[in-house]
């Protein structure tokens, strides 16, 4: 695990500072609901709680696009959790949803990511951080630029990652 810049920094959003970015995805059943309930689920045990959530948006998918649009939402949140902690935490919230992994990037009831921890580079087979996919997936940086507009990822700009990408299939909902 590398740090980078101080130690154990806390980032700060529009919300005031945070420890982590989560990244909420589904596109099966009552999608809004599944957003809410998953919050609520992750921030249940007191052990993570949102300082700001970006809008629900509406997306189209991506890698698998034979399938139902999604829903998207980020939550920057505060957590003394470690990374892997946090890692098993979200996908305990994945898991008691009934989420079932058959097809990679196939339908969900909820994916929850870990896009961003603290400043922290993690590279480990279970965990990478930053999420590697956000640079490529506008679903994500739209709703991150509504929580954290002036975070950088590999020295880029939400704005500057989000110039190659077509972020018109990602719409407020
Ligand atoms: P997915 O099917 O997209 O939910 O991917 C889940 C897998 O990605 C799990 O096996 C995790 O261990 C792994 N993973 C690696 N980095 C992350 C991250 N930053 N957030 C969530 N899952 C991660």
């Amino acid at each position: 695990m590398r740090q980078v810049g101080r130690a154990e920094a806390q980032l700060r959003g529009e919300g005031g500072a945070f420890d982590a970015i989560l990244g909420l995805g589904t596109n099966l059943g009552d999608r809004v609901h599944n957003i809410e309930e998953a919050i609520r689920l992750l921030t249940a045990d007191g052990s993570v709680r949102v300082v700001s959530r970006s809008k629900l948006y509406r997306s189209a998918p991506w890698g698998v696009t034979d399938q139902e649009w999604f829903v998207n939402a980020c939550v920057a949140v505060q957590t003394e959790l470690s990374p892997h902690d946090l890692l098993l935490h979200c996908q305990a919230v994945e898991n008691e949803m009934g989420r079932v992994r058959t097809l990679k990037w196939g339908p969900r009831v909820i994916d929850v990511d870990i896009l961003t921890f603290r400043d922290l580079e993690i590279s480990e087979p279970d965990l990478k951080v930053p999420h590697p996919l956000i640079g490529e997936r506008a679903f994500v940086l739209v709703p991150l630029k509504d929580i954290a507009p002036e975070l950088r990822l590999g020295g880029r700009t939400i704005d500057q990652m989000l110039e190659k990408l077509d972020s018109r299939e990602v719409q407020p909902l």
